[in-house]
């Protein structure tokens, strides 16, 4: 049985990374892979500008309050005034230029204006006070977004911010999904006795496109060598990945090891994890058309793909980060029968922070999956009480 980490360095060191580079307007950008690196040719902000509306001033015409100056002149967002003379105070707001000779901008909740219009300060600055400088976010020159970045809401700003209209980015993993069981009907079909509903279908189409991979969904391949085959080798040739779930035990009516082993290599690996034991590897053809085979069970496949194939394909895709993020929690349940394989539990966050279990950790339970808002990470054999630390992987790093 290989550990979780074996497993995983496997796999990574196996993902073939899609090299083509395509160029993508902002607007397409979201949750792509950045392909080179991005550096500014600008400062940001350009100029030191105001963070607030007030007044910009000398610091030295202003050494005790009540001071009122004369405004000079008024320097909206967008606009640049004039060097600021020496005795006089700038209207200014947030976002403006500050105009040179002044070193400090005075709010406008400590001033007010005089019969005379001008105005009184009613606080003493001090240099640099509510300037915001030039620079102070991206030095021209400065590297903005590494290679690999996945571009989400933040790193699209920040390459708008620095004027990038475009981005380089990787192509979409192109992977192909299947489904494989007699005893699957499919949503919207009436459900025969013996029958259970297709769930790992939309389930794993909904986490390939949330990595950004184009799915080809070939529904329900049936239980037999001849059609697992034919669905193998017909997809292999425009697909860097075939996903399947169902089917790679060793059982009489699993085929998916048998056809793979036919079509292309395969490792079936038994994984010291829980869920999801089984997990197949391999290639498929000359070409090299990865192949992923999932348990059957919901839950199993939902754990196995955040856990196994979302690094694989963040790998593949050259992402700079393929693993999510571990915070250490309080835990607000026991696990006093803990398995000897290392458990990913599905746990919530209670109000007050800590992490509570499902009550039902069967990898048959998908709904648990939908109560909980991640996994508590659990070594083999080890059994906690409310209170201890644990791991806890989020789903919204995973998902
Ligand atoms: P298998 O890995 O094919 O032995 O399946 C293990 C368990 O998962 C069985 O109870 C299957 O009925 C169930 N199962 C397999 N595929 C699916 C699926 N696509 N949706 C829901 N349950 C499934
Ligand atoms: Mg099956």
């Amino acid at each position: 049985m290989l550990t979780y980490e074996q497993a995983l360095e496997q796999l990574l060191a196996a993902a073939v990374p899609v090299n083509t580079i395509e160029t993508v307007g902002l607007s397409e950008a979201r949750g792509r892979i950045l392909a080179e690196a991005q550096i500014s040719t600008i400062a940001v902000p350009p100029l030191d500008n105001s963070a607030m509306d007030g007044y910009a001033v000398r610091c030295a015409d202003v050494t005790t309050t009540g001071v009122s100056l004369p405004i000079e002149q008024r320097i909206p967002a967008g606009k640049v005034g004039h060097a600021l003379l020496p005795g006089t105070a700038a209207r200014i707001f947030t976002g403006a230029p500050i105009p040179a000779g002044a070193d400090a901008v005075v709010i406008q909740e400590h001033c007010i204006l005089d019969d005379q219009g001008r105005v009184v300060i009613n606080q003493v600055p001090t240099p640099s006070n509510h300037i915001r400088r030039a620079g102070e976010d991206i030095a021209p020159g400065a590297e903005v977004l590494p290679a690999g970045a996945q571009l989400g809401a933040a790193e699209l700003g920040v390459a708008a911010s620095v004027g990038l209209a475009q981005l380089p980015v990787r192509r979409r993993m192109r992977v192909a999904l299947l489904s494989t069981g007699d005893e699957l009907a499919e949503p919207g079909e009436p459900l025969p006795s013996g029958a259970i509903y297709n769930s790992n279908r939309p389930t794993l189409h909904a986490l390939l496109e949330g990595l950004g991979c184009v799915v080809t969904d070939l529904g329900r391949i049936p239980d037999n060598l001849a059609a697992t085959r034919q669905a193998l080798q017909t997809t292999a040739p425009d697909h860097d990945l075939i996903l399947s779930t169902g089917g790679v035990s060793v059982g009489e009516e699993d085929h998916v090891k048998a056809a793979v082993e036919a079509e292309g290599e395969l490792a079936l690996w038994k994984i010291g994890i829980k869920p999801g034991k089984p997990l197949a590897f391999g290639k498929i053809g000359i070409g090299s058309t990865a192949f992923i085979g999932l348990p059957g069970n919901p839950v199993s496949g939902f754990v196995t793909f955040m856990m196994l194939v979302r690094p694989y394909i963040l790998r593949c895709m050259g992402a700079q980060r393929c693993q999510p993020v571990e915070h250490q929690l309080v835990s607000a349940s026991d696990w006093v029968r803990p398995d000897i394989r290392r458990e990913f539990l599905r746990a919530r966050i209670t109000a007050d922070g800590r992490a509570e279990l499902h009550p039902n950790q069967g990898s048959g339970v998908l709904t648990s999956c939908v109560w909980a808002d991640g996994l508590i990470d659990n070594p083999p054999r080890k059994s906690f009480q409310a209170g201890d630390t644990v791991r806890f992987l989020s789903f919204a790093d995973l998902l």
